[in-house]
């Protein structure tokens, strides 16, 4: 049962996302840089329709039915991606004129975006969009009932779940029980790791990295119940912002406007007035919502097209960037720096106890302000 008192989340809206991976990049330079974190990606974006990171995730199981908690597969590291070459050489020098850039013979047939742009539906009538993915820091975390050590906890403040790696003794029955799969090994400590919300940005006032780094402006970040920002008017006003598979019972916190679809054309060429898009497949992304979400995104975008105003298209618009980050609009330049001993180990903020010794012991600067200023 969840004991804290608010909520962070996070909408990310699937219109405006251009599969750019600047999110990933972000957060890979600011939190997964040391050895064992190789493999390693907080933030993914895969094609939908796909098989996604890691491999067909969808169905490794997880989560809850009914409340009971049910039996899930561990990811391997063939599953999350394996480092690959490409076949240059073959393609630019000497190979057959018409050989496409592809896998050398012999490499891994995997990786975490293998399957990019592929998507779905026969031309011209085929169809794609992007799902950018985190750690949905979920209400009822799978992740953290089956942990037997409690080293998964919620923040009481802000309910982000974090591993505290101090009790962490690698089972990785968390990553077998989160049915997002969005939890990684390090086998270089023996721990598990996953996306931490960038709560040390937070505690400054300063969103996530991957949501301030977005060139679409596709995330939204804030607390569920403040009523003024954009989470709140976006996931219970409008309800045009969804979870992804609610069927899970985990109750994500991040949430998504699903993807407005192209119209189907005929074999003449014309419009036929069908979403490219299949409501079946939306539905079983983001539950029962979809039909509703997307008729009203319809009928208010159709409103500001004659001229009128729409509060809820204005929102999805965002024309400034600091309307997206609510409480948490500061520019990381202008945070006070947080100073603690081992910048490279968020655990030791996590722990108040760790935090206040290492606060009183010679210090440096955290990597809360990356090079990037990201
Ligand atoms: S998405 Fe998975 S790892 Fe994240 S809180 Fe939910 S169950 Fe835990
Ligand atoms: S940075 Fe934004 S637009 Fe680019 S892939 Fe990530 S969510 Fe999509």
């Amino acid at each position: 049962m969840s004991v804290n008192q608010r909520q962070v989340a996070m909408v990310m809206d699937l219109n405006k996302c251009i599969g750019c991976q600047t999110c990933t990049v972000a957060c890979k330079t600011l939190w997964t840089r040391n050895e064992g974190q190789e493999h390693m990606l907080f933030n993914t974006v895969n094609t939908a329709p796909g098989a996604g990171t890691p491999r067909n995730f969808e169905q490794m199981g997880g989560g809850f039915r009914n409340g009971k908690a049910q039996s899930g597969q561990l990811p391997t590291m063939a599953d999350w991606g394996e480092k690959f070459e490409l076949n240059f050489d073959e393609v630019f020098y000497g190979g057959e004129s018409d050989m496409p850039l592809n896998a050398k013979t012999g490499e891994p047939d995997w990786s975490a975006n293998w399957d990019e742009d592929v998507g779905a539906g026969e031309y011209p009538n085929s169809y794609y969009f992007y799902l950018p993915r985190i750690c949905n820091h979920c209400t009822h975390p799978a992740c953290m009932a089956a942990c037997p050590r409690k080293a998964i906890e919620k923040r009481e403040e802000d309910g982000v779940v974090l591993i505290n790696e101090d009790r962490c003794r690698g089972y990785q029955f968390c990553a077998e029980a989160c049915p997002y799969k969005k939890i990684y090994f390090n086998e270089q400590k023996g721990v598990s790791q996953k996306c931490i919300f960038c709560f040390p940005r937070l505690d400054e006032g300063v969103a996530n990295a991957c949501a301030r780094q977005c060139p679409g402006r596709v995330r939204f970040v804030g607390y569920l119940d403040d009523e003024e920002g954009p989470i709140h008017k976006l996931v219970y006003k409008y309800k045009v912002a969804l979870p992804l598979h609610p069927e899970y019972e985990t109750g994500p916190n991040v949430f998504y406007v699903p993807p407005l679809s192209p119209e189907m054309i005929d074999d003449q060429g014309n419009p036929t007035g069908q979403d490219r898009i299949p409501l079946s497949y939306l539905e079983s992304l983001f539950g029962d919502g979809v039909k509703e979400a997307l008729d009203l995104l319809k009928s208010e975008r159709a409103i500001t097209q004659t001229g009128g105003e729409s509060e809820l298209m204005d929102l999805l618009i965002s024309r400034k960037w600091q309307d997206l980050f609510g409480p948490f609009s500061k520019h990381p330049r202008d945070a006070e720096r947080l100073r603690i001993t081992d910048a490279a180990d968020p655990i030791k903020m996590f722990d108040p106890q760790l935090a206040t010794t290492a606060v009183e012991e010679e210090t440096q600067i955290v990597r809360l302000i990356d090079p990037a200023n990201s």
